[in-house]
């Protein structure tokens, strides 16, 4: 039987050893954590339970597929519920408006707070949800490296309607042209940063974004969001797929451009084929060191990165869901600040993620845990500490203002993660969320293939890859590293 080994057991390697082994192959993922999931994964302090990175979960319907693939019923391993708050909105001048994820709702809602036209609404939405049916069988579920997707029908519908599309215009400028309401041009602007981008950089077809939140739903993992990766992780081990973890890979390894395995600790271990889930910029620096590396394609602007506390909380915010939004007054010297000058803007937005609200067992009673995440520049050695200590103060100071509370009084347990951190624990070059970010149009077509073009039988996996970053995409990328691959 052919071996396949899988560098990484991120969201997306996790999801290509589970379809590789159901099509045929042996499977061994190699992980140099000490747990699976890569970002995805959930660490303990004191009796509070935090998820490490995402907290948003849409397209669930990409997870059970993984468990279709295998004959089994998804909900004997993984269960979710679907969320009917969206996200709660704040602004500095106390304005508050809660996003319903029923869309009716939403419209009505959205156009008596922000003297908006229903029909004005609706019409966003559906455009949002046509730009997403018109390019995602093209550009999310193939191959754009490969010549026969051009010629395919979807490709001409795609062309026919590229004015639809907004390429040449920014989110900022087609938000803005749909609506006068500056808070409802913000509440959409915000989209661009569910892929580590800028709303004024980021082209106008990104507003597809919202569709997948606001017309699919947002969904929240029973056990919470590490709940993915480790369902996944069971069935993976249940079917035989075997990992090694605290394994570092150190070099893929071929010979006349065939794959011969990998090097791991001065000792080669044969395979037939290679998935590398390793970010592919950090990849091209380690593994392949001896591969001339596609310079164009690394050269790519990396997407934001993430400063986050996780806090205890000795307290329960009845204004506070699971998602809650403190906007900046300044959303684009915010963008600025992440994207130019690589510096914190003094009044950034704060995002407050609490699982407890969803998720039994999560904190103590009468207690929260609360992923408090403002997002930063990519990691290009600033002092972090500074800049933590900086924004510590910033983010106390508004979450006080907008709750009414010293939440500084609160907090029993804290722990800390900066772009820096997250570099080093999970690969990712410069401590990116998403890869490279989508401020230029030509952003799709300039991410790394999930195939080499150099070496036969190596591919590539996971955020830093086509088709880009975030879940749905990761597992998209599986897909097709597996379309791509023949039967075993
Ligand atoms: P990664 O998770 O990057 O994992 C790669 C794995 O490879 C790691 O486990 C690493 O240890 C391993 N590895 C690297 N090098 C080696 C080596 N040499 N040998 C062995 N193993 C190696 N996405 C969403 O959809 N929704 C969100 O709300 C969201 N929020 C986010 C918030 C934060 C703070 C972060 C960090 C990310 C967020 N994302 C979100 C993005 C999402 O987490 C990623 O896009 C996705 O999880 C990346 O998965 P991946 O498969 O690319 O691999």
């Amino acid at each position: 039987k052919m071996k396949v080994a899988v560098v990484g057991s991120g969201i997306a390697g996790i999801a290509s050893a589970l379809r590789l082994k159901a099509k045929g192959y042996d499977v061994e993922v190699f992980e140099q954590n000490s747990y699976t999931g890569g970002k995805l994964h959930s660490f303990q302090r004191g009796d509070y339970r935090f998820d490490y990175g995402p907290s948003l979960f849409t397209m669930p319907q990409l997870v059970d597929e993984l468990f279709g693939l295998f004959d089994i019923d998804s909900k004997s391993y993984f269960k979710y519920k679907r969320k009917d708050i969206i996200c709660n909105y704040f602004w500095e001048d106390g304005q508050q408006f809660q996003v319903d994820a029923d869309k009716n709702a939403f419209i009505k809602n959205a156009s008596e707070t922000f003297n908006e036209s229903e029909s004005n609404l609706s019409d966003y939405l559906e455009s949002t949800q046509i730009k997403y049916d018109l390019t995602s069988r093209l550009f999310l579920e193939k191959s754009l490296h490969k010549f026969s997707t051009y010629l395919s029908k979807d490709t001409l519908k795609a062309i026919f309607n590229l004015s639809k599309l907004h390429l040449d215009s920014s989110l900022n400028d087609v938000n803005e042209k749909y609506f006068d309401h500056p808070k409802l041009v913000q509440l959409f602007n915000r989209f661009a940063t569910y892929n580590g981008s800028s709303p004024y950089k980021t082209p106008g077809i990104m507003s597809m974004i919202p569709h997948l939140e606001m017309n699919y739903g947002a969904f929240i993992p029973k056990h919470g969001m590490h709940d993915i990766s480790q369902s996944l992780t069971n069935l993976a081990k249940d079917n035989g797929i075997v990992f090694h973890l605290n394994q570092k890979v150190d070099e893929i390894l071929y010979e006349k451009e065939n794959i011969k395995g990998l090097k791991i600790d001065q000792k080669e271990h044969a395979f037939d084929l290679v998935v590398c889930n390793m970010d592919v910029y950090s990849a091209y620096n380690s593994l392949l060191k001896k591969t001339p590396p596609p310079k164009k394609t690394l050269e790519q602007e990396r997407s934001s990165s993430a400063l986050i506390f996780y806090w205890g909380v000795n307290k329960t915010f009845k204004k506070l869901d699971l998602h809650n939004i403190l906007f900046t007054e300044d959303y684009k010297k915010e963008f600025d600040h992440l994207f130019n000058k690589k510096y914190f803007t003094d009044d950034p937005t704060v995002y407050i993620n609490i699982t407890s609200k969803e998720v039994d067992g999560d904190a103590p009673e009468g207690c929260e845990n609360w992923f408090v995440m403002v997002n930063a520049p990519t990691n290009c050695g600033q002092d972090w500490k500074a800049q933590t200590t900086y924004i510590r103060e910033k983010v106390i100071a508004k979450i006080n203002k907008c709750l009414g509370t010293k939440i500084e009084n609160h907090i029993e347990v804290e722990h800390v993660e900066t772009p820096e951190t997250i570099e080093v624990a999970t690969s990712s070059f410069q401590g990116s969320l998403y890869g490279t970010s989508s401020n230029n149009k030509f952003a799709a077509f300039l991410r790394h293939p999930n195939f080499s073009s150099k070496i036969k039988n190596l591919y590539f996996c996971g955020g830093s890859v086509h088709p880009g970053g975030g879940i749905p995409l990761c597992l998209l990328s599986a897909k097709i590293v597996s379309d791509l691959v023949p039967q075993a």
